[in-house]
């Protein structure tokens, strides 16, 4: 009966490994995952002759995709075990004690708490100080040379801050993705048009996992070092001076960890670390506990995959299953229909998540995602939760696919697919959804940040018909909110001042919140750079607002037909007379007779002190021009590490090529 169980169990657990690991597409939760994998591990505990060599317990889940070399680790890199609760966390804390106690050791164990990086492992080998190589985890014995990618990533040095560097070092740790540099990046694909990354964990391997470099280096990819591998010509007595060891040498080590005695301190650390995770800026999924004392640690050794010296203390998963109720439609600001899931309420992460985002009809149908049936619901950082695909074992046969409606839900005019982006779109420009949602949408934080005016009270302002148009807001007076239930004098007055208040709004944000379609914040900034002012774009054609970085044809398109609607350029108007600033302000105009005026120039690669938005501001403001290709016409390529083909273009075309100190001083006026 075990046996059967041991056979099926092992076979489930690879299938979902492969989609995990090498898809980065996960096909069940991750407690389904655990409690199949624990499941094993108990059969296996309770009759040891059911344990097979290539057992899930026994192996690291990843794998090597093809495209990439194989690399034998020099030594092999193991997963972790779970404590769920405090209860296994104090009984590891037991079982550790008596071995232990077995193995000669006197009194308690110090340990080291860390936060536990939701990201990839990665093995760098630094020779005679120099980055040599950087290897994935994969299955744990091999893994994939990703080397050329890991040199595009900032936080991990190239070599070693020490003027007598050891001969041989391993450094462990993880490669992530800042949530809001994912949040960036996603913002950035729904201008395009392109489907949204699922997690911060997924889109850090895929960027890591990328055959062109170029397009890592692109990624705001970061590192954290989390422990030493293997070494030569130095010696450490404990986990903790090793780290810091590694922080004093320019590798960046998690301030988060921290050194201490009894489970009991432990416990609170983690409890600490879990209470602050939504603040952290990275997701984390739990904390990690370590035996301090590497003489500890090499008595304690490992079973199957794990250390017995360590435990990851795992906090509320970020996944969960749930029942897709409906699949009900919004209609955007700018017309669009956005299907999104009606849930079972389920707790995801400490939070109860009833509604979730499904992109489009093809998203939906690629990832054959039916009402009816059981669903992984995602919450990642504080981005909105995210249906991830159906619990295929669960269909029952009752389940129904989904069809876009043919019709409007919210005005019954006619509904059009967009191919440019397979998004349905209401025709009907008077659509009373669209108006709500533009309002909504001009009152966010990152348009107006209107505090007081959130997304219900735009609605309760719209449907009594006091506020119709963005422009609307400004003629409110605290009379009209005293009618509204909830509102009394100071509130109403707090609110008013609050939409005066926004008038001073930068202009690249008034943009965004004018809800121009495909506009998403970065694109209306750099607009707002490049033409100055409102008056400067309502002129200008597509072919000129193509020329923007970051916007194409079809944006540019977009744009200009917004603008040469009249019913736009009277809101404009009305914003105008309100005070609403549709213009740089001083301080954001670039000089007009700046010591770039004039140039076009191209960063290619990565730079040290200067992200690419960064470099483009900088060359902006000096009154210069930031494009993306080489040409005769192009002033300077300033190049960082891992350039593209840009240094040889600019060579054949003479261009003259900056390194990154050549780049400040013209920045700073040094380069004649
Ligand atoms: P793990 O994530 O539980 O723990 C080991 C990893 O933790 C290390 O390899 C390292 O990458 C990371 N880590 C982060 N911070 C660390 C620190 N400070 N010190 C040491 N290590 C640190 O193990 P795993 O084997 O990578 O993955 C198993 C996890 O993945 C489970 O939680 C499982 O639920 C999930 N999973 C899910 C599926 C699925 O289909 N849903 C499939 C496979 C795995």
């Amino acid at each position: 009966m075990s046996a059967k169980r041991v056979a099926e169990l092992t076979a489930q657990l690879r299938a979902w490994d492969r989609a995990y690991y090498l898809a980065d597409q996960p096909v069940v939760d991750d407690a389904t995952y655990d409690a199949a994998l624990r499941e094993l591990r108990d059969l296996e505990a309770a009759d040891p002759s059911l344990v097979r060599p290539d057992s899930p317990t026994q192996r690291i889940g990843g794998g090597v995709a093809s495209g990439f070399d194989e690399v034998r680790h020099l030594l092999p890199m193991l997963s972790l075990a779970n404590a769920r609760d405090d209860d296994e966390l104090v009984a590891w804390d037991q079982r550790l004690q008596k071995l232990l106690a077995e193995a000669g050791f006197d009194g308690e164990p110090d340990f080291v708490v860390e936060p536990k990086i939701d990201g990839l492992a990665l093995s760098l080998v630094y020779r005679d100080g120099l980055l040599e190589r950087a290897v994935t985890r994969g299955d744990g014995e091999t893994g994939e040379d990703v080397t050329a990618n890991v040199r595009t990533i900032r936080a991990v040095p190239l070599s070693i801050d020490d003027p007598a560097p050891p001969p041989l070092i391993e450094v462990r740790g993880e490669v992530y993705l800042p949530i809001e540099a994912f949040r960036r990046l996603n913002e950035e694909r729904l201008d395009q048009g392109l489907p949204v990354y699922m997690n911060p964990r997924n889109t850090a391997a895929g960027s890591l996992r990328q055959q062109d470099p170029a397009v890592t280096a692109e990624r705001p990819l970061s590192f954290w070092a989390y422990a030493l591998g293997v070494h030569e010509g130095i010696a450490f007595e404990s986990h903790h001076a090793a780290l810091r060891w590694l922080g004093e040498r320019g590798f960046p080590v998690n301030p988060r960890i921290a050194v201490m005695r009894g489970i009991e301190a432990v416990r609170e650390a983690c409890h600490a670390i879990e209470r602050d995770r939504e603040a952290l800026g990275y997701d984390i999924d739990g904390a990690v506990v370590k035996v301090d004392a590497l003489a500890q640690q090499a008595a304690l050794g490992a079973v199957g995959r794990d250390p017995r010296w360590a435990i990851a203390y795992k906090f509320a998963p970020t996944t969960r299953t749930t029942k897709l109720l409906a699949i009900e439609i919004n209609v955007g600001r700018t017309g669009a229909l956005n299907p999104f899931a009606e849930l079972e309420p389920v707790e995801v992460g400490g939070v109860v998540v009833r509604h979730a985002t499904l992109h489009n009809e093809e998203d939906i149908n690629r990832k054959d995602i039916r009402v009816g049936d059981t669903v992984i619901v995602q919450r990642a950082g504080d981005v909105i939760p995210q249906v991830i695909g159906p619990v295929l074992e669960d269909r029952t046969g009752k389940e129904r696919p989904f069809t876009m409606p043919a019709e409007c839900p919210a005005c019954g005019e006619p509904v059009v697919k967009n191919e440019e982006d397979a998004k349905h779109f209401c025709v009907n420009a008077a659509c009373p959804s669209r108006d709500v949602e533009g309002l909504r949408h001009f009152v966010s934080r990152s348009a107006m940040d209107i505090e007081g005016v959130g997304e219900k009270l735009a609605e309760r302002l719209y449907e009594l018909g006091l506020v119709r148009r963005p422009s609307d807001l400004y003629r409110l007076t605290p009379d009209d909110l005293l009618p509204l239930e909830g509102f009394q004098e100071t509130s109403a007055r707090n609110v008013v001042e609050a939409i005066r208040r926004s008038r001073e709004r930068p202009f690249g944000n008034v943009l965004f919140g004018l809800g121009i379609p495909h506009v998403g914040l970065v694109t209306a900034q750099a607009i707002a750079r490049a033409f100055g002012s409102m008056e400067a774009l309502v002129a200008a054609g597509a072919d000129e607002i193509a020329e923007v970085e970051g916007v194409g044809p079809v944006i540019a398109e977009a744009v200009a037909a917004w603008c040469a609607d009249p019913e736009r350029q009277a809101e404009i108007a009305a914003l105008r007379e309100a005070g609403v600033q549709l213009e740089l302000a001083a301080d954001e105009r670039p000089l007009e007779d700046g010591p770039l005026t004039g140039m076009a120039i191209v960063v290619t690669g990565t730079l040290e002190g200067f992200t690419r938005d960064e470099a483009k501001a900088a060359i902006e403001r000096l009154g210069g021009k930031s494009t993306d290709s080489v040409s005769k016409k192009t002033a300077y390529v300033v190049v960082g590490a891992n350039p593209g083909s840009k240094v040889q273009k600019a060579e054949q075309a003479g261009v003259p090529i900056l390194d990154e100190a050549g780049f400040r001083d013209l920045l700073e006026g040094r380069l004649a």
